[in-house]
């Protein structure tokens, strides 16, 4: 064993949207391997354990090594020349790479989509209509008593959101942990989390809605029919029962997962738990909080709202931000055969999209940024390797609650950051676009708006 250990404290996990930063890393800097991960779950353990560098090209046009400059020129005159570029991906690498890709997408009069059109969009789309009622793990920590997970599986998808959020851990005004807690789970199965819960609510698949939209009459006194227990899997009295708890509790928290966005009703329902918490804002103080996948999801979120207005699924193509969810979505615009080049920053559609959206990937130009190969890259045009964010490229990233959180890496890579890629290929692209944006694109739209 080496004795050239180096111990990283704080270190960040950016494996899922806990975004835990109390990792302590031990890094053998001969081999560049972590072989500890202290504080970390399961996932995160095996996160920190299998990052090793490929070794590959900086780059590799049509397949071929290439350096990144190489690399970058390719990338800028098929960006610059494309008159419907779409760029998508975003939530597992940093900020600042965020917003220099935002800036691309309105510089090439093009789309800039995250991986939240096929996640929790229909949430943003609700969050526009509803509004949030919002707290930070921290507060749900220390003060919640009632904790509601609602279509998700956090003991596999977010381990720590139990130990160190929302169900074991003592906190200011739940100084007794787990005792203090009363914790529901709504699914339409029994899953590894369920074991946690004190009461468990098993719904029939695709009636979310009916059961959100009978609970917020409960909470306003209204009455509900017995019928619903047919309709929906679960009795009057048990949602009486919850209901009331909801009402009664002091702190109370709905984490939602996809069980709720990615199902009949998607904005619907999200729009329905959105509301109910509104309304039971007026008996307690209630929080409703999507909990979210990727470790920098919530960041992409943060940045392409704050540099567009809109939260994914942006359109420059009129020199102006526009947002249409299904139009401008990437899953939609490939199906349809539109974009005519692709640039995918740390995501790997190619292995999660439908046929028809790979089956047009294929068809155009594709750049690629990640770190490791995958479906994507060894279809693109271009694929670069770039440097892991957290392990080995500093900058900042958002919690699920939205808290900005900065990563402290381990070691430095050989490749550069998604960032410095994406800005050698911005001052390349401008200098090939003569330093102005696209005139306005005369790019095909499925949709006049
Ligand atoms: S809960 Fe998520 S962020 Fe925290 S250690 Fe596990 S995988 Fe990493």
């Amino acid at each position: 064993m080496s004795e050239n250990i180096k111990t990283v404290a704080d270190a960040t996990c950016t494996f899922c949207g806990c975004v835990c930063d109390d990792i302590v890393l031990s890094v053998d800097m001969d081999t560049h391997q972590i072989t500890k991960s202290q504080n970390a779950c399961v996932l995160g353990k095996a996160w920190f354990k299998e990052h090793s560098i490929e070794e590959r090209p900086a780059a590799l046009i049509a397949g071929r090594p290439a350096t990144t400059e190489e690399g970058v020129e390719e990338a800028a005159q098929i960006l610059a020349k494309a008159r419907y570029p779409i760029i998508y991906g975003l939530s597992d690498t940093t900020c600042e790479a965020q917003r220099v890709a935002v800036s691309i997408a309105d510089m090439i009069g093009g789309i800039v989509d995250t991986t939240t059109s096929v996640c929790h969009g229909p949430t943003g789309m609700a969050f526009q209509g509803i509004g949030e009622s919002t707290a930070s793990l921290g507060e749900v920590r220390n003060r919640a008593d009632l904790v509601i997970f609602w279509g998700g599986n956090p003991a596999e998808a977010h381990p720590r959101l139990f130990t160190r959020y929302a169900v074991t851990p003592k906190g200011m005004y739940v100084p007794n942990g787990r005792k203090d807690r009363t914790i529901v789970l709504v699914d339409v199965r029994r899953t590894q989390s369920t074991p946690v819960a004190d009461i468990f609510l098993q719904v029939k698949p695709r009636t979310d809605f009916e059961v959100l939209w009978a609970l917020r009459a409960l909470v306003k006194g209204l009455k509900v029919d017995e019928s619903i227990e047919e309709r929906t899997g679960v009795s009057l009295a048990v949602l009486e029962d919850l209901a009331n708890r909801m009402k009664t509790c002091r702190f109370g928290v709905i984490f939602f997962g996809m069980g709720i966005t990615m199902n009949r009703g998607r904005h619907f329902n999200a729009g329905a738990l959105l509301a109910l918490g509104t309304d039971l804002n007026q008996f307690t103080h209630f929080v409703v909080a999507p909990a979210r996948g990727h470790g920098n999801v919530s960041g992409a979120d943060n940045v392409v709202s704050w540099q567009t207005g809109f939260p994914f699924g942006v359109n420059f193509n009129r020199g102006y931000p526009r947002f249409n969810p299904g139009e401008w979505t990437t899953v939609d615009v490939l199906c349809r055969g539109e974009a005519d080049a692709a640039m995918i920053i740390a995501s790997d559609p190619a292995s999660n999209f439908p046929k028809a959206a790979i089956e047009h990937l294929k068809r155009i130009p594709v750049i690629t940024l990640d770190p490791k190969t995958t479906v994507t890259s060894t279809l693109a045009r271009v694929a670069f390797t770039t440097a892991t964010y957290g392990i080995n490229v500093p900058g900042t990233v958002y919690r699920m609650d939205n808290v900005p959180i900065s990563l402290r890496p381990a070691f430095e890579s050989p490749y550069p950051s998604d960032q410095q890629i994406l800005t050698a290929i911005r001052e390349r692209v401008s200098a090939l676009l003569g330093g102005n944006r696209l005139p306005v694109n005369t790019a095909p739209t499925a949709a006049a708006s």
